[in-house]
């Protein structure tokens, strides 16, 4: 078969320029693991060394078929691929992919757009800057907040508190940009006790230094009081940082009287809700978040509780203006945006892929209500399966499951790490093996949307049968 291209050249099926093949190829591979990925065991059979030898150590010197070399990427990494998108699988904070995010996802890199400028790329600016709209009304956070979308909460966070750094600076009468860190005030950079690493990771980059930690209470919230007695101790420029949704227990920091004392001190507020800040989007759970619009930025994830795939961080600073000021840039080159910010001008890259467009999809096929079903669902069947495992011998759950963590022990330590291995090596469910308050503990977060009432018992049962076979 041939057919003249637009420029009058003879396209045939020998035209190496032509993509319908491999990408036949490609759907017909992506429907067949997504047909199984429910059902089969989680963790991967494979490691890393036997795929690697699987696949051929050596880059060969001509290259290979386009289609061979897809049908060999499946049939040798399929078996040291982890099923995180199985409704039983509870490791770390994952969520799955809901079906319209997935094919939203594969249209993102088809299009293959450079995500950087209004002017350039318009289709995928504007399905952004809805999404970017979206998620902060759905969360009830200011209109007209800078939105921006980056690869994970690690960089939310950095984006966040660069804005943040900036903005504290410019009080105190230093100009970082001109001027850098050295010479200038100290930031004083202050965190609760259990907070997530990657919160310290943001300040390393940031030349902040290791933060000033909180304690923490029997929960991982930030004691208020002590917050208090560090920040009066002291005048200066401060970034503090809170957090929505605490890996362990899933609980969220008194917003209402930490920005309250933070703000009083004229410390900016960053809020970490990687998976948390998603509570503030539904009318049973927001009492959680209750005062955290009043924070300056805030950091959460597509890829965690919006079950889009990777990557999709989100960063979101109360101020457009600070969030410019940190990271706003002009080139002649770039073709400016007369009209708006532009994406680049509000996260750390400059090119990347239009990543906020599968979050467009996920909440485009959810509607407002649908978002709030999934939400309320989560924390439901995390509720649930705390109860079922609490009946089982010897079980303890440590935490109050409030939102979509569960953290349960046996009596000893030993027993728990044995556990989560049975667990692991049976396959059906896969939780994280962790340590909280001086104990091994197992760790469930519930976050992918299609987990339902029968996964549930399913798991409970399943964790049953390893601590009987275990007796
Ligand atoms: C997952 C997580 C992060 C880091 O997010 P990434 O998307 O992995 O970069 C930060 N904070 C909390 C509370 C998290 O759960």
């Amino acid at each position: 078969m041939t057919s003249e291209n637009a420029i009058g050249k003879a396209a045939d099926d020998e035209d190496p320029r032509r993509y319908d093949e491999v990408l036949d190829e490609a759907v017909e591979i992506a429907k067949r693991w997504l047909d199984g990925v429910f059902d089969r065991p989680i963790p991967p059979s494979a490691g890393i060394e036997q795929v690697k030898s699987a696949l051929g150590l050596e880059l060969s010197v001509h290259g290979d078929d386009p289609r061979d070399v897809i049908d060999r990427l499946a049939a040798e990494v399929e078996p040291g691929i982890m099923a995180m998108q199985s409704p039983r699988f509870y490791g770390w904070v994952i969520g799955g992919t809901y079906p319209a995010a997935l094919a939203a996802d594969w249209l993102v890199s088809t299009w293959d757009q450079n995500t950087a400028m209004r002017n350039v790329t318009p289709g995928v600016v504007a399905v952004e800057e809805l999404a970017g709209e979206w998620v902060a009304d759905l969360l009830g956070l200011p209109s007209g907040a800078g939105v921006g979308f980056v690869t994970g909460a690690t960089m939310a966070n950095f984006v966040g508190m660069s804005a943040g750094r900036q903005r504290v600076l410019a009080q105190a009468g230093w100009d970082v940009n001109r001027d850098g860190l050295s010479g200038g005030p100290k930031v004083r950079f202050i965190v609760g006790a259990e907070r997530h690493g990657s919160v310290d990771i943001a300040g390393r980059y940031l030349g902040l230094g290791a933060p000033i930690v909180i304690d923490a209470d029997d929960q991982g919230r930030i004691v208020v009081d002590r917050l208090r007695d560090v920040l009066s101790s002291e005048n200066g420029p401060a970034v503090v940082c809170l957090q929505a949704g605490n890996l362990h227990s899933g609980a969220f920091d008194d917003f209402d009287a930490a920005i309250a004392v933070a703000h009083e001190a004229g410390a900016w507020v960053h809020i970490d809700g990687a998976f948390g800040l998603w509570a503030g989007a539904t009318p049973a759970l927001r009492h959680l978040t209750r005062g955290y619009e009043a924070a300056d930025s805030w950091a959460t994830d597509g890829h965690k509780t919006l079950n889009v795939p990777y990557d999709c961080g989100i960063a979101i600073v109360s101020s457009a203006d600070a969030v410019h000021e940190a990271f706003g840039m002009r080139a002649s080159y770039l073709q400016p945006s007369e009209t708006g910010t532009d994406p680049h001008e509000r996260v750390p890259e400059l090119s990347r892929r239009a990543r906020g467009v599968p979050l467009w999809a996920a909440l485009s096929t959810l509607g407002r209500l649908g978002v709030e079903q999934l939400i309320d669902g989560l924390a439901a069947n995390a509720a649930a399966l705390a109860s079922g495992l609490a009946e089982l011998d010897g079980v303890e759950i440590l935490n109050d499951v409030v939102y979509t963590q569960v953290c349960m022990a046996m009596p000893d330590d030993t027993r728990t790490i044995a556990v989560g291995q049975r667990l692991r090596d049976d396959g059906l469910v896969l939780a994280s093996p962790s340590r909280w308050r001086d104990r091994e503990v197992l760790r469930f977060s519930v976050s992918n949307w299609a987990t339902d009432a029968a996964d549930v018992a399913a798991t409970v049962e399943a964790v049953g049968r390893v601590i009987a076979a275990l007796r």
